[in-house]
């Protein structure tokens, strides 16, 4: 059986760890080659966009793919839609392999957003010490608000940002701890914290030591996903897989080949 996995994400690492344990899958991870040194991977990756809707279609066929998992990021909205067309265009069985959002908790102090320009104006007018974590792309949107000091985290560095004159580069990539995310908010007097509500454990800790310490948390909510069924656990991705194959055609004649 043969699967692409969509990648770029702890949920994906993880579902590529068990399909490095079942060798009658050959599973291929993609990943869009965003970050300067993705974590090693135990199956095969590629790396680089396909080329839209039909690119991915076309990649698709042309390696015999008998079903697609989209275990992307749930901002990466692009590549979710195009992996939603390309299943359909191709008849190719897809399965998104999500994590479910964030659920705000009692004393949380959340600020709810639709996008990154309207978390960079929900934080206020009065400058704030702001730790910033909505990732390095997309920091342009706070450029309409320059007066905060921003702790700025990212994986890679995020290049110039002289449009946020008051600002500080924490390079370092997640899991985090709580201790660690505690310290971190004391030590820096963070007053507000900007978040995506990116579901998971990995980041999540930020959020507990916010709640702690009574701070807001401005986040930005998940865009809509396309029409495609969702799992949230590598067990679950391995039984749509066992129905795919239980249904997909067994003979070479039989897959037209
Ligand atoms: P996006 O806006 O949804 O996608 C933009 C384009 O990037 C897609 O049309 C596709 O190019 C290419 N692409 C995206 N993911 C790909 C993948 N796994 N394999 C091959 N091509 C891919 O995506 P994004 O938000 O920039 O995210 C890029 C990657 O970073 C994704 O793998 C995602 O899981 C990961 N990530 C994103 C975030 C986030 O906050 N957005 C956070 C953590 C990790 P073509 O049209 O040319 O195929």
């Amino acid at each position: 059986m043969r699967i692409l996995v969509l990648g770029g994400t702890t949920e994906a690492s993880r579902l590529a760890k068990a399909l490095a344990e079942r060798p009658e899958i050959d599973a291929t991870l993609s990943l869009a080659g965003r970050t300067e040194a993705p974590a090693a991977q135990p199956i095969a990756t590629r790396i680089g966009g396909f080329g839209g809707i039909d690119g991915l279609a076309a990649w698709l066929d042309d390696h015999r793919i008998d079903a697609l998992v989209d275990a992307t990021h749930p901002f990466a909205a692009q590549i979710s839609r195009n992996a939603a067309a390309a299943a359909e265009k191709t008849g190719t069985p897809i399965v998104a392999f999500v994590r479910p959002p964030w659920e705000r908790q009692p004393g949380d102090r959340w600020i709810e957003v639709a996008s990154l320009e309207d978390a960079a104006r929900a934080i206020g007018e009065t400058p704030r010490r702001v730790l910033l974590t909505t990732g390095r792309l997309g920091l342009a949107s706070f450029a309409v608000a320059p007066q905060h000091h921003y702790l700025i985290r990212t994986i890679d560095h995020p290049g110039d940002l002289g449009f946020l004159p008051d600002h500080a580069l924490l390079l370092d990539r997640g899991p985090f701890d709580l201790a660690a995310e505690r310290a971190l908010i004391a030590r820096d007097r963070v007053e507000v914290v900007v978040t995506k509500n990116s579901g998971g454990s990995a980041t999540h800790p930020k959020i507990v030591a916010a709640r702690e310490a009574g701070l807001p948390v401005v986040v930005v909510q998940p865009p809509a996903r396309p029409a495609v069924a969702q799992v949230h656990d590598v067990a679950a991705v391995f039984a749509f897989l066992e129905t795919v194959a239980g249904h997909r055609p067994h003979s070479a004649t039989e897959r037209g080949e």
